[in-house]
């Protein structure tokens, strides 16, 4: 595994690499990695002849007061686990390699960064979509490989690909989980051990609409309210949005016809987590 940090190099590396005809997939991360990096990679190395894992803690898409600075970060760890996975490139550039002196661009989805994470992170997911061009134009994946987990995030860089007419085909891979249920997360590690169970109530909310689903439930408020409660039992517990929404417009709604994508951001001690599924009549 070579570790590359100029966006220089890692151009030419890619240059190369599409002239000998490679596949080439990129799985971006920010790093203090868990097993749904690694099964992102995994996915990466069946689509691609070649795989790069990019590693940028991306100050663009955290506002002010978050967590930027205390973000997990452990390099060396990191490095291992990748290195194990037999992947071809660590891309792992600095801050002022990406945003040099002067620079000075953000794209923006408009519409998609309203509702849901984009409502209370102003800001994020330009963040977000400015770096992720970014790294398209600098590793020039043909297949990039994002969570599910962050659905927001991965509906925007499909629109992003599709405004900008980036030439990569986008993969959604499915939300990785602990045995339990909690989805992983970097950010899991801010939690001690009663916050982390306290953070079961996430999944237990999305498990219990989804068995009002399954019995027929089609109402939008009602759904939406058996959730809510599940979240409400646990203390420790803050709800910052809870919504049913079209899984392709993210726009909230009253009835399920067809899916239905429930997504949900709560507070436990510092950690914010996220969470969302797909329900189905
Ligand atoms: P992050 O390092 O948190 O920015 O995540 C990097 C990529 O991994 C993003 O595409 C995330 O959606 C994805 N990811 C993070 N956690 C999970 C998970 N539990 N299951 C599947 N994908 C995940």
């Amino acid at each position: 595994m070579q570790i590359i940090e100029r966006i220089s190099e890692m151009q030419r590396w890619s240059e190369a690499e599409r002239r000998q005809g490679r596949r080439i997939a990129l799985v971006p991360t920010m790093g203090a990695l868990h097993e749904g990096h690694l099964s992102l990679v995994h996915d990466g190395k069946m689509r691609g002849d070649r795989v790069v894992v990019s590693l940028f803690v991306n100050p663009a898409q955290f506002a002010p007061k978050e967590d930027f600075a205390g973000y997990p970060r452990d390099f060396e760890r990191d490095r291992e686990l990748l290195n194990d996975t037999g992947i071809d490139v660590l891309f792992h550039p600095a801050v002022e390699e990406i945003y040099p002196e002067g620079f000075d661009t953000r794209i923006e989805i408009r519409e998609l960064s309203k509702p849901l994470c984009g409502a209370v992170r102003p800001g994020h997911f330009s963040g977000v979509a400015t770096v992720v061009a970014k790294l398209f134009n600098i590793v020039r994946p043909q297949v990039a490989v994002f969570g599910c987990k962050d659905y927001q995030q991965l509906q925007i860089i499909r629109r992003l690909v599709r405004d900008l007419n980036f030439d990569i085909e986008v993969i959604g891979h499915p939300t990785v989980r602990e045995a339990d249920g909690l989805a992983m997360s970097s950010r899991n590690t801010y939690l001690n051990p009663e916050e982390r169970k306290a953070a079961l109530c996430l999944y237990r909310s999305l498990r219990h609409a989804e068995e009002m689903v399954r019995r027929g439930e089609r109402h939008g408020a009602a759904i939406v309210a058996g959730a809510r409660a599940e979240i409400v039992r646990e203390a420790r517990a803050r709800i910052e949005y809870l919504s049913l929404c079209d899984p392709q417009s993210l726009k909230e709604i009253g009835l399920i016809e067809d899916a239905a994508l429930l997504a949900l951001a709560v507070r436990i001690g510092k950690a914010r987590l996220i969470d969302n599924m797909i329900l189905k009549p």
